[in-house]
Parts: structure tokens; sequence; C-alpha cells
């Protein structure tokens, strides 16, 4: 179901250089963590969803070591075990590359497809990596659901599709119905952070699973 080159190769390049600050960064990293993807990190799921989630970036520790969005730390425990409750994973947990687990009707992938320092990327690169989110977008079927994981996330979508900020604010649970023909749901991310705090409750996301699961059923 999710082969090994999950997306066309214009959705995402393997040995891109477009952000050399973040290229530089990977370097040190590889350099500590020999065992580390420190790479940029492909989307991962079914080449034909029409569920498209959006992160911000590989997590250190997590998709930058996996190689696998969400894989390895704490931010993907809350995201796969929701994909598996609502019948989109294979199982409740990701934990690493070759592990089996594959998505149905879902994928996965971020607005900044490398490992920004202190996760937070440039302005630039975000900008820089734009276009490969686009072109995943105009993969989906009229109708598919886009699920933003944070602002940042909900402002990439926003501009690979050439829409405004202005007339789709971010708020947790918000749904826009665009032009295009897609349906782009909020959600706070998924994070250690958010989590911990309650800033994100696990119902909170279970809810916006729920909405994304009836816009995609409904006619
Ligand atoms: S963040 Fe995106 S555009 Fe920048 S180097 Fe990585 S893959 Fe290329």
């Amino acid at each position: 179901m999710n082969p090994v080159v999950p997306v066309p190769p214009e959705c995402f390049d393997p040995a891109c250089s477009r952000c050399p600050r973040l290229v530089d960064f990977l370097a040190g990293v590889r350099a500590r963590h020999v065992e580390y993807h420190a790479a940029p990190v492909p989307p991962f799921g079914d080449p034909e969803a029409r569920f498209l989630i959006v992160g911000l970036a590989p997590g250190m520790h997590g998709a930058n070591a996996s190689g696998r969005p969400f894989t390895g730390d704490h931010a993907g425990i809350l995201l796969y075990r929701m994909l598996y409750e609502m019948g989109f994973g294979s199982a409740p947990e990701s934990v690493s590359r070759d592990d089996g687990l594959t998505l149905r009707d879902c994928r996965i992938t971020n607005a900044v497809k490398c490992l920004p320092p202190e996760n937070k990327p440039l302005t630039r690169e975000i900008q820089a990596c734009n276009d490969y989110l686009a072109r995943e977008l105009a993969l989906l079927a009229a109708g598919s659901v886009v699920l933003a994981l944070g602002t940042i996330a909900h402002n990439a979508v926003l501009r690979a599709l050439g829409l405004r900020q202005s007339a789709h604010r971010f708020g947790h649970g918000h749904e826009h119905v665009l032009e295009c023909g897609l349906v782009l749901v909020d959600s706070y991310h998924c994070s250690r952070y958010n989590t911990q705090t309650g800033r994100l409750t696990e119902p909170m996301f279970r809810a916006v699973f729920e909405q994304a699961r009836r816009c995609l059923d409904s006619p």
C-alpha cells in the first residue's frame, strides 16, 4: 500500500540543497549522530490518499533520526494512535521506517522537509520548500481533506494554494472550504509542549479527526 517512493519525485527531492543554513545544520547533525537520517524527510503514506496531514518540520530525534514524519519522538504518539483509531493506520504506533506500518487513504508530510535549528524554520526556508507542498496538494482529488497541524503548516498550505491568510484564519477546529475543492481543517500541533500543557488534549485531537472523517465521508 505504501511503496518506498510514496509520492511522485517532483513532490520531494532527497538531495535538495535549496536552504544553505539547513544543509549546513544537517551536515553537523550527521557528524554527531551518524545513525540518524539527517536529510530531507519524505512524505509517508498512501500515494492516492484523500487525507493529507501537514506538520511543521522534522524533529531532531524524531523524523530527522528515523526518516519518517512524526516517528521516534513524542509528537507522533498521539497522532499515530489517532490514525489507527480512525481506521487510517495499520498499527497504533510508528516505530521506525521499516516497521511495516501502512496508512490507508492518508499521507503525512511537513511544510519544511529538513530539520531546522531549534525547530524554527526561517520564512525564506518555508517559502523555499513550499513548491514541494504545492505539488503534493495538487495530487489531491476534489473533496480531499488537509489537516494542518499548527499555524505555520496552515499558512504554508494557503501559500501553496495561492490563497490569502486574511481570508482563512487559523483556529483549532476551524474548517475552511476552499474554492479549489479541498477542505482545510486546523488543529493545534500535537507537540510535547502542547499535549503536556493541555493546550491540545486527546479529546480535542480526536474531535478534529472525527471532523476530518465526516468531511471525507460527506458527498
Ligand atoms: S527545507 Fe525543503 S527546500 Fe529547504 S533544503 Fe530542505 S527540502 Fe530543500
